[in-house]
This record gives structure tokens, C-alpha cells and sequence, in this order.
């Protein structure tokens, strides 16, 4: 954590350079000293502390300064951090300025120039200030602080990406904390910056403005490029069947990457909490158990790309050429295709327009914490809109679940049906659909079919949470890996027809039981066609692969 600063401020520089010799020798260990030769610097200088979230202990100026004096200085330096002690450093003459200073202007003390020794005259009064100060004080926040408006779709993609990614960070919501000072003192320290939504702030001082995560990725370390450009095993998806393939490939000595255009986790990873996954009898959050697999993963030494997306694939002899959304390649001997699935859309006028600010596909961990008091509304009836309703309910007046159906027994499973039962601010609205939905700059109400009247009722509401289902996304195969009329990848017996091998398969062998129509690219998890979908199977089978993957690469 960086020191707390010692700010003086003097146009005379021998002066200025006198007191700061003296302050470090005394506080240097405890605190930064820092010099300013004009008060128009130093107001600068402060708000760029303030952006830095740093702290500051003291500020001591003379009051005699060309342009503005000690006391105005104090004053505007006090609007930035009001916290901070103040004193003067004045001449004889100006005692009586500085006492009426003190009672008009809340200035702490003043001293007298010279103020030799300083053991004497200087350092015993400072002591008290700052031990004064240090009472009182509580060390800022040290991390990526991120301002932004609950609706805005750029500040929730990019706190979902954080959250995802398990960066640290606090989030600051202007117009929900517009009268709290402290955010008041950032706001005016950004100035007209403030308007290029969302702002990112690092506590190096880096500042970004209208970010989006790809850029936000690069800053926090998270690696978007390949080291080498060769792989004896390339994944793509860093969801559960992606990450047990690498853990398990890199374990037995493959040289493995992970790409991955989201966060490591996948699907898993929006879980609030897992209860069916073998050894976590009370369960655990998709994204504790994405965090230790993705550390799993980085022990055995998996690379991982994320946010990087692979765009398609070719082949050329032995290798398996994949090209990423950045316009890179990586090749490698084994693919194996992790991709899961994607939510599907709802197709309802205003859906596309209100997503992000108020419409959210998936389950929403980030913005349940916003939903404090108020009623949400979750669309659908399977496992992960039962775990949604149940992690709202925590926070939330009200959840309404809107089902198509009649009840939850055909989608869901049982264990969850009966927490839904026994939570009283749970609540089922059977045989509904969204027809449209509506707001300006946010979600403000929903137009509910129901189809046993045939009425539309339209309610307020402020957040819907959709999950009617997933489908997987693989044009990026188009052309070479062979797929159902629903996009999900055929592996081993399912591309035998009537016996035969697929179209220019070129082998004697039968495709292995996870691999492809491509020989030595496989398909895992919930993108492969008649794939169970759970994190269990995901699990299973990108581990197995691993093994046909060997026998693969014994014959490259
Ligand atoms: C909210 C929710 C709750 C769930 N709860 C449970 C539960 O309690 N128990 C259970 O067993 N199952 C549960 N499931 C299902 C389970 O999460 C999935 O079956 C499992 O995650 C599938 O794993 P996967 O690795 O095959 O795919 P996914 O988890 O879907 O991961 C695929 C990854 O591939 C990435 N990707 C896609 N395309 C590309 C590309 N072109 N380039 C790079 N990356 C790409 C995606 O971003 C994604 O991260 C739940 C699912 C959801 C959504």
C-alpha cells in the first residue's frame, strides 16, 4: 500500500526544498513527502492523487504566494480531500493573517518561518497533527475502481467481465452514490473525463475512459496472446470440459493452451451454486470452482488466452491451424472443441434495445447485490433459472418466475424444486411469456402473455433475468468439422453411416469416441451432439479425450 503523503507547497524554492529535507529525515519512513513550487501545480497534483485513491496526511503551504496565497491554496486543496490536515508556514508579519486563517478557513496550525530546529518548532506540532489524522484514518481502497450507472450496457459487461475473471475491484454507481462526498470529490477531480462512461481507475493512476474489457484485460495482466506459436494440444472453451482437458493433458506432459473468449468457467462459471458436483456435499459457486480449476490448470503450466476468441480453423497435413478474432494464429497437433453453449435469445420487441440495462441472459451474479428491495423477474423453468431465483431471493423483494408451462416438475430438477417451495418470496407465474418489453434508457415495465386468458398484463418491472435455454455456436467449424442441423458437433459412432467412415476421413481406424469427422480434433462437453449437459459430464469427458488424444498424437 503506498505511504500517505506530506504535501508543502512554496514558491521560494530554497524554502521549499528546506522543508522537504526536513519532513523526510523525520516522517520519510512513515510517509511521502512531496514538494510543489506553485499552488496551481499542486491542485493538479492532488487530483491526481485523488484518482489514484491515495491518501494524504498533511498539506502545508506558505502564505505568501504570487497568484494565490497559502490560505486560498488551503482552502481549494481542502475541497479534495478534507480529511487531510492543513497548516501554514508564515512570517512574523503575517501572524495575525494566519489566526484569523485558523478560526476562518479551518486551517489546523501555522508555523513560523525559520522554524529552526526543527525538534523544537517544527516536528512536536506535527506529531500531534498527525497522529490526529492517523486516528481518524482509514486506508482507501487499493484496487481497479470502476464508475459507471447500473443501466448503462457497457458498465455491466465490463463489471460482469471483472467478476468473471475474479479481478478485484470496487464499483462505484454515480447517480446511486451522487451525494456521497467521497464520490462527489472523484467526480469533480475527473472533471469533463466524467461523461466517457465507464471510467476505469488503476492505482497506478492509469485511467481508462469508455472501457471495454479487451483493453481492460490487457491492463490487469490477463494474457490475450499466445507465447509460442505451436501446441501439441489446443482448447477451445475454458469451460469445465475444457479445463479438465487441459489439467489432465498438460498433467501428462502436453504442451497445452486454453482459448477462452470469456472468462475461464464457461456456463459453470454463472452457476451460483452447484449442488450436484461429486465431493462438494453443500455445494459450491461455479466460480470457486472455476477459480481452483483455472489455478489447477496454471500448475501443470496451461496457458490461458481470455478474453481471446478463435474464429476458424483450418487444416494443413498434421496441423490444426487456428485463427483467433485478433487476427493471430496458433497451430497444433491436437484440437479439441470446448465450446459449449450460448444463451439463447428471447426474440420480444425492446429485448436487444434493454440488454445490459435492466434485460440480462445468465445468471447475473454481479447485478443480484443491485436488486436489493426490489422484484426481479426470471424467465424460464430449468436448473439454472431455479439457481438464479433461489441466489435473488437472498437479495430481492420478490422473484417471479414466468414459466410457459404449468409447473417446474417436467424441467427442473427435484432438489431445487423443493427450496423454491419452501422460500416464501419465491413465486411461480405459470403459463406467461414476455411479449415486449419497455423503458427509455432502462427496463421500466413488461408486457406478460398469458396463455391460458390469452391477456397481456403489463407490470413494473426493473431487472428480468432470461434462461430459456442454450445452443451452441460453431460456424467457426463451418466447412470442416461436421455438426447436426442444430450446430452440435457428431463425434466417433454418430459420423458412421450405414459403417462408412465421413467424407474424406483417409484413415483405416474408426474415429475415436470423442474425435471428429478431422482426425485429431475432438469435440467435448455440451457442444458435442447427445452430450449430457453437466458439469460432471463435461468433466468426464474432456478427461477421457485426453487419452485418445495420445493414441492420436503416437501416430502424427
Ligand atoms: C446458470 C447455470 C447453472 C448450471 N447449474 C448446473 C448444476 O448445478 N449442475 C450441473 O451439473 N450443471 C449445471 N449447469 C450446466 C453446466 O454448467 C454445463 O453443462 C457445463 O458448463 C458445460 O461445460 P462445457 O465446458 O461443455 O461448456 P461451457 O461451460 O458452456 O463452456 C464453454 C466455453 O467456451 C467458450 N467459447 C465459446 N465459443 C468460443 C470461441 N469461438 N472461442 C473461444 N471460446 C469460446 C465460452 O465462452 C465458454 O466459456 C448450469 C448451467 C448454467 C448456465
Amino acid at each position: 500500500m503506498p505511504k500517505p503523503v506530506l504535501l508543502s507547497v512554496d514558491d521560494d524554492r530554497d524554502v521549499l526544498r528546506a522543508i522537504e529535507r526536513d519532513l523526510r529525515s523525520q516522517y520519510g519512513a512513515d510517509y511521502r513527502v512531496i514538494g510543489s513550487d506553485s499552488p496551481e501545480a499542486a491542485l493538479d497534483l492532488l487530483k491526481q492523487l485523488k484518482l489514484r485513491n491515495d491518501s494524504v496526511a498533511l498539506m502545508l503551504a506558505d502564505q505568501r504566494m504570487p497568484n494565490m496565497d497559502g490560505v486560498g491554496f488551503l482552502q481549494e486543496a481542502m475541497r479534495i480531500f478534507p480529511e487531510a490536515k492543513r497548516a501554514l508556514l508564515t512570517a512574523y508579519a503575517d501572524t495575525s493573517a494566519a489566526i484569523s486563517a485558523i478560526n476562518e478557513a479551518s486551517i489546523n496550525y501555522f508555523f513560523l518561518k525559520p522554524w529552526d530546529p526543527p525538534t523544537e518548532h517544527l516536528y512536536p506540532p506535527l506529531d500531534d497533527l498527525l497522529d490526529d489524522w492517523k486516528a481518524t484514518y482509514h486506508p482507501a481502497f487499493q484496487g481497479i475502481r470502476v464508475l459507471g450507472t447500473r443501466w448503462s450496457r457497457k458498465s455491466y459487461e465490463l463489471r460482469d467481465f471483472l467478476a468473471r475473471n475474479r479481478v478485484p475491484y470496487q464499483w462505484i454507481d454515480i447517480e446511486t452514490s451522487a451525494n456521497d462526498p467521497e464520490t462527489k470529490r472523484l467526480m469533480e477531480a475527473l472533471g469533463p473525463e466524467l461523461h466517457n462512461l465507464p471510467v476505469v481507475l488503476f492505482p497506478d493512476g492509469t485511467k481508462l475512459f469508455e472501457s471495454a474489457p479487451s483493453e481492460v484485460a490487457q491492463k490487469v495482466g490477463l494474457r490475450t496472446r499466445a507465447q509460442t506459436s505451436f501446441y501439441d494440444l489446443a482448447i477451445v472453451g475454458g469451460g469445465p470440459a475444457g479445463l479438465a482437458a487441459a489439467v489432465y493433458g498438460a498433467s501428462e506432459g502436453l504442451k497445452t493452451v486454453i482459448i477462452e473468449k470469456e472468462a475461464p468457467g464457461g456456463q459453470a462459471g454463472m452457476s451460483s451454486r452447484i449442488e450436484n458436483y461429486l465431493g462438494f456435499p453443500s455445494g459450491l459457486s461455479g466460480g470457486e470452482l472455476a477459480r481452483r480449476a483455472v489455478v489447477q490448470a496454471q500448475r501443470f503450466g496451461v496457458e490461458i488466452l481470455s478474453p481471446q476468441e478463435v474464429v476458424s480453423v483450418r487444416t494443413e497435413g498434421p496441423y490444426r491451424i487456428l485463427k483467433m478474432a485478433d487476427g493471430e494464429e496458433i497451430s497444433c497437433h491436437a484440437l479439441m472443441v470446448a465450446t459449449g453453449v450460448q444463451w439463447r435469445r428471447l426474440g420480444a420487441p425492446g429485448i436487444d434495445r434493454l440488454q445490459g440495462s435492466g434485460v440480462y441472459y445468465g445468471g447475473g451474479t454481479t447485478e443480484a447485490l443491485s436488486c436489493k428491495g426490489e422484484i426481479v423477474y426470471v424467465v424460464g423453468g430449468a436448473n439454472s433459472a431455479g439457481q438464479a431465483a433461489m441466489n435473488f431471493s437472498k437479495y430481492a423483494d420478490r422473484v417471479v418466475m414466468l414459466l410457459r408451462g404449468d409447473s417446474l416438475s417436467a424441467t427442473m430438477s427435484q432438489y431445487l424444486i423443493d427450496q423454491i417451495k419452501a422460500t416464501p418470496n419465491i413465486q411461480l407465474w405459470s403459463h406467461a411469456s414476455i411479449a415486449e418489453v419497455h423503458g427509455d434508457t432502462h427496463l421500466e415495465e413488461i408486457s406478460v402473455l398469458c396463455s391460458d386468458t390469452k391477456k397481456v398484463e403489463r407490470v413494473p418491472a426493473s431487472s428480468i433475468f432470461i434462461f430459456i435455454g442454450a445452443e451452441p455456436r460453431t460456424d467457426w467449424l463451418d466447412g470442416i468439422v461436421e455438426r447436426d442441423d442444430r450446430g452440435f458437433v457428431l463425434t466417433g459412432p454418430d459420423l458412421l453411416r450405414n459403417g462408412e467412415h465421413p467424407k474424406g476421413w483417409g484413415l483405416e481406424r474408426d474415429p475415436f469416441l470423442l474425435e471428429t469427422n478431422v482426425p485429431g480434433i475432438f469435440a467435448v462437453g455440451d457442444v458435442r451432439h447427445g452430450s449430457v449437459k453437466r458439469v460432471a459430464s463435461g468433466v468426464g469427458e474432456g478427461s477421457v479425450a485426453v487419452q485418445f488424444i495420445h493414441q492420436y498424437l503416437s501416430k502424427v
